[in-house]
């Protein structure tokens, strides 16, 4: 009895130690490239800048996108859904049967798994938001059609 607390108790500190320790990683700026976002999902001038990606431990992916007047997302929802934190400029964000809504620096958007939304910039406006997307079973967006002009002049 006596021998297996001890043994417990020496699991648990080795457990504890500096061998399993891990490291605090500092990602560096202006070590991810930034990349246009692709005209098949976007309409418009889309700068994605990377800032993290999913791992072992965190089920998330995280970006800031910066919409330049006019432009916006295609249609799309999110499998495990996502929030935006808009970090600059006015935007416009909107769902399936919703809406359109604006958003302004230090709003923050959750929008839950499976709902059809799109997000961009007003017509008059650029816009940045950073997106954090969750991941499940390694894919964190579904695409669908383009915002028409006629769906993003409402
Ligand atoms: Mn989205």
């Amino acid at each position: 009895m006596k021998l297996t607390a001890i043994a417990v108790a020496l699991l648990a500190l080795v457990g504890m130690g500096p061998a399993h320790a891990q490291t605090a990683e500092i990602s560096r700026n202006g070590s991810r490239p930034s990349a246009m976002g692709s005209a098949q999902y976007f309409t418009g001038s889309v700068i994605v800048e990377p800032l993290f990606r999913a791992n072992e431990h965190m089920h998330a992916s995280g970006g800031l996108v910066t919409f330049a007047p006019g432009a916006r997302s295609a249609w799309h929802s999110h499998p495990a859904g996502q929030i935006l934190i808009v970090t600059s400029g006015t935007g416009w964000v909107q769902e399936k049967g919703g809406e359109k809504r604006a958003v302004r620096p230090g709003d923050v958007v959750w929008t839950p798994p499976g709902v059809m939304h799109w997000h961009g910039a007003t017509a008059t406006t650029s816009m940045s938001h950073i997106a954090i997307t969750n991941m499940r079973d390694g894919k964190n967006v579904e695409w669908m059609q383009k915002v028409s002009d006629e769906e993003y002049g409402k």
